[in-house]
This record gives C-alpha cells, sequence and structure tokens, in this order.
C-alpha cells in the first residue's frame, strides 16, 4: 500500500482511530464513491438524503481522513482558487455572485450540520482575518476588496481594518492593516470527519477501508486488498481522490499534488494570549504571496501552515514527503515574526498533505449520465468548505433533481489535462518560486511586484 503510514498530525492525535476493514468480495451497490475524505463523505451524506433508496459504498485506500481532509488547517471559508472574474469569464458575472452566495450559505449549512448532529469539533465561526505587515501586502488587500465591490458585495462580505482595528483583533507584529470577512469558521477537522463518518454508517453507507482502487471503468471498479483484488459494480461511480488522483490509471493529468505543511505549538499560556489577543479565534493570514494560514485551536494552540515545497516528479505522493524540514523550518520562522510571543512555545506537531490542483486551479463537479462516472475537485488549499458543496451539487445531479445547487458555474467543468513530464515538473516548479522572490522584492521595494504576479496569475487563476 502505497499510504501506509499517518504523519504525526494534531489532528490525528485527537480523533477517532478508524478501522475499517477491507472489502472482500466482489459487490454491487448503486453508488460506489473512491476516498473517504470530506468529498467522500459529504457526498455519501447528501446522496442518502436526496436519494435514500440507493445503496452506497465507500472504497477508502488507507482509512476516512487519512488525506488532505485529516491534515488540513481547519479554516472553513467561503474562498475558492478561483477569483470572481475567472468564475464570471468561465459562466457569467451573475453565476460568478451566485457561486460567491452559495460559498457563504455552505459555512452556515456545515455549522447548522455539526449543531444538529452535536459534533464535537471545536467550531467557532469567528470569520478570518489577513493582515498586511508592508506596503506591498495593504494594496493587495485594498485591490482585493476592490474586486469585491466591483461584483455589489459589501461591507457584509469583506471589509478593511485600520492598523489599530486589525491589532485589536489579532495583534501580528507590524500590522499596517487588514481585511475582515465573516464567511469562516475555524474547526478540527479530525473531530469533524468523526462525525461524518458516523452519521454515513447510521444512514446505512458501507465504509471499506484499506481498499485501493487502481482502475476506474465503466459501471466498475477493480480494487487491491490486502487479500487481493476485487471488483465493485456500480450504476454511479463518484472519485473523490483529490491530491492522490494522478495514482489512477485514467486519471493520471487530470489533478496534480501539491504538499503543503503544518505546525502546531503546546497551548499557549494565558499571558501570551493577553499579548497576542486572538479572543475570537478567527482564521488568520497575512497577504504575502507565499500562502501562510493559521489558527488559535479551541485548546489554544496556534496551527501554523504554509506552502512552498516543491512539485515532486510524476505527480508523486509518498508518505516520506509528510514531513520537510525546510518548510517546515520556514513556517516555524514566520510564525515567530509574525507572533514573537509564541518563540518559546515548543512545536509538539509537524505534518503535511498532499492538497489537488487542476491545470486551470478552478474547482470542478462533473457528472456523465451515460458513463455514470462523476469527479469532484481540484479545491486547491480551500477544499474543507466546497467539499461540502461540491458534495451537495454532485448528490443532486446524481439524483436528477432540478435544485439550482446543480446549476453553479462548476457543474460541469472540464479542466484541460496537465502536460506530460518532464514538462508538467518543470513548469509547476518555475511557478511555484514566483512567489518566495515576489514576497523578497516587495519587502525590500515597498510596493506589489506587479508583473511577477501577473505572469504567475496567467496560470494559476
Ligand atoms: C496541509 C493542508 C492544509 C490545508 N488547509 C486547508 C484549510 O485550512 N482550509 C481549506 O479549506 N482547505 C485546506 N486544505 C485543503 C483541503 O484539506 C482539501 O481540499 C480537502 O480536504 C479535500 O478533501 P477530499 O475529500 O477531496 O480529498 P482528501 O481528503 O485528500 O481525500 C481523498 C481520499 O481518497 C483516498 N484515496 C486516494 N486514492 C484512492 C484510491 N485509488 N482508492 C481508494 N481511496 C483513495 C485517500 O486515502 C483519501 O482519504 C489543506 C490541505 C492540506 C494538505
Amino acid at each position: 500500500m502505497p499510504f501506509s503510514a499517518w504523519p504525526s498530525s494534531l489532528w490525528e492525535e485527537t480523533s477517532l482511530d478508524h478501522n475499517f476493514n477491507h472489502i472482500t468480495s466482489d459487490l454491487d451497490c448503486d453508488v460506489c464513491i473512491i476516498g473517504a475524505g470530506f468529498s467522500g463523505l459529504w457526498t455519501a451524506i447528501h446522496l442518502s438524503s436526496v436519494a435514500p433508496e440507493k445503496k452506497i459504498v465507500i472504497l477508502e485506500a488507507a482509512q476516512p481522513g487519512f488525506g488532505a481532509s485529516g491534515r488540513n488547517g481547519g479554516w472553513c471559508s467561503a474562498f475558492l482558487p478561483m477569483s470572481l472574474d475567472s468564475i464570471a469569464k468561465n459562466s457569467s458575472r451573475n453565476s460568478a455572485i451566485a457561486m460567491q452566495f452559495a460559498m457563504n450559505q455552505t459555512i452556515s449549512d456545515i455549522g447548522l450540520f455539526i449543531k444538529n448532529n452535536q459534533v464535537n469539533c471545536g467550531w467557532v465561526a469567528g470569520g478570518t482575518l489577513q493582515s498586511a505587515t508592508n506596503p506591498a501586502h495593504l494594496s493587495r488587500l485594498q485591490a482585493n476588496v476592490s474586486h469585491y465591490r466591483q461584483y455589489g458585495f459589501g461591507d457584509e462580505q469583506i471589509s478593511l481594518l485600520s492598523a489599530e482595528v486589525a491589532s485589536r483583533r489579532i495583534n501580528a507584529c507590524n500590522t499596517l492593516g487588514a481585511t475582515y470577512s465573516p464567511h469562516c469558521a475555524a474547526l478540527h477537522p479530525g473531530q469533524l470527519i468523526d462525525g461524518l463518518v458516523k452519521h454515513c454508517i447510521s444512514n446505512g453507507v458501507l465504509i471499506f477501508g484499506n481498499t485501493r482502487v487502481t482502475s476506474i471503468e465503466s459501471r466498475q471498479v477493480f480494487a487491491e486488498t490486502p487479500d487481493g483484488r476485487v471488483r465493485v459494480g456500480a450504476a454511479q461511480i463518484v472519485r473523490a481522490t483529490e491530491g492522490y488522483t494522478s495514482a489512477i490509471k485514467q486519471s493520471h493529468r487530470e489533478i496534480v499534488p501539491l504538499y503543503s505543511y503544518m505546525l502546531a505549538t503546546e497551548p499557549l499560556p494565558d499571558h501570551v494570549w493577553e499579548s497576542i489577543g486572538w479572543e475570537q479565534r478567527e482564521t488568520f493570514a497575512d497577504a504575502r504571496n507565499m500562502i501562510i494560514y493559521a489558527q488559535r485551536t479551541a485548546d489554544n494552540r496556534i496551527a501554523f501552515g504554509g506552502r512552498g515545497a516543491p512539485y515532486r516528479f510524476g505527480s508523486a505522493v509518498k508518505s516520506k514527503f509528510d514531513q520537510d524540514s525546510d518548510v517546515h523550518q520556514k513556517i516555524a520562522l514566520t510564525m515567530h515574526k509574525l507572533f514573537p510571543a509564541s518563540k518559546d512555545a515548543i512545536i509538539t506537531h509537524r505534518w503535511g498533505g498532499p492538497l489537488g490542483v487542476a491545470r486551470d486551479w478552478f474547482t470542478g463537479v462533473t457528472f456523465d449520465r451515460d458513463s455514470g462516472l462523476a469527479t469532484m475537485g481540484s479545491y486547491v488549499g480551500d477544499g474543507v468548505a466546497a467539499s461540502y458543496l461540491a458534495a451537495k451539487t454532485l448528490a443532486h445531479l446524481i439524483a436528477e433533481t432540478s435544485e439550482p445547487v446543480t446549476r453553479l458555474p462548476w457543474t460541469q467543468h472540464v479542466s484541460p489535462k496537465w502536460e506530460r513530464e518532464p514538462f508538467r515538473w518543470m513548469g509547476i516548479n518555475a511557478l511555484l518560486k514566483i512567489p518566495e522572490i515576489a514576497d523578497a522584492r516587495e519587502m525590500r521595494a515597498g510596493r506589489p511586484s506587479s508583473l511577477l504576479l501577473r505572469f504567475m496569475r496567467k496560470f494559476t487563476k
């Protein structure tokens, strides 16, 4: 099995240790879902609500939450990897606006699910704050707010905060200002996975662990298990494998894995929190180009993440990539610079995992009625909430309802395939260098590194 070892994540340690048996013989069902992350589990949950008569089976290569869903930053946000402009270009201005409203509503819907089902996952809908620590950051934040304003969104969507107001919420070093959006919650992703698994089981969904699909064919899949090869027949097959998709023969160039890494401190003492603030547990980032993200956890740690890892040749995903000491060190440095009061805290956990990216960085939900094959994903770093809405879209497409969710602009969006190697490796790694170079230039010059960033956005938006 390629996915044998868990990374030592904070979330893994404080959530259930699932141990679903592998499938032991051929089986037929109505819907076979491949992957038990947020996408697969939410699809099963939405489907059992809109089409309760369907027999649903989930095949998981490891155990539920093994992938990005069990390892992420716990930002349940209304963000998407594609901008409103990019959505509008692919559909229409009104569709882009509808998409943003649907994402906003998704945060409330997930909150309601958590409340109604008493899922204890540290959920706090405190919104999200993105701070500026140099003038280039500030102009980028202002441009972002103007972007939303062009689509008619006001302060209820995103607002600019002065340095003083921003620092009173979260006292990051050298804050010059920030944006705030209420459409985000912080949560413990592993415990949400536990809640979804429990809900699936109580709805009669069959989950098999240690069952890795190697081939998807018309109305059937073949899977490897510790006891050999098994066939599962299904009228509909849902591929919910995100950063691991490239290992499935028929899907090799559809989604590439890019690694993101995280660390967590020990619980911080009261005097540290008194100096930082962060009382509403807003999720936090700053406006640098190299993405960083953080949350104050329910047990008062800082969980801090960032990108910056190279793309691996051949879209490889291996457990040895779950740790990257260089990137972890850069993340720790960034955390210490932003929050000097965290310098003395012991870093108790370091981990990482692959997120999934399509060639046009656009999230897609597709369903081919003739072949019965459905796909979802390419959430990049914004899949915690988007997977709920993608799963709802897909459940309604499969159940053939005419709900408005089936008309969202990501429906039937097919991204182009990634280039063959070595061009894929060369192109992606060249692009991944740009944010770091641009950040260094911006620190020096104090204004956005426009030319470099425009070049990067040509390929990533
Ligand atoms: C470190 C990190 C931090 C992140 N932070 C955030 C964040 O704060 N907020 C946010 O919105 N998003 C974040 N993301 C992204 C987010 O976690 C993902 O977009 C989301 O979890 C994707 O869910 P998924 O179910 O589609 O994929 P995954 O969770 O990756 O699930 C795919 C599942 O499919 C299984 N699988 C793969 N191949 C096969 C196969 N052949 N057969 C059977 N099973 C298979 C895997 O084992 C896995 O369990 C982060 C990602 C990472 C890695």
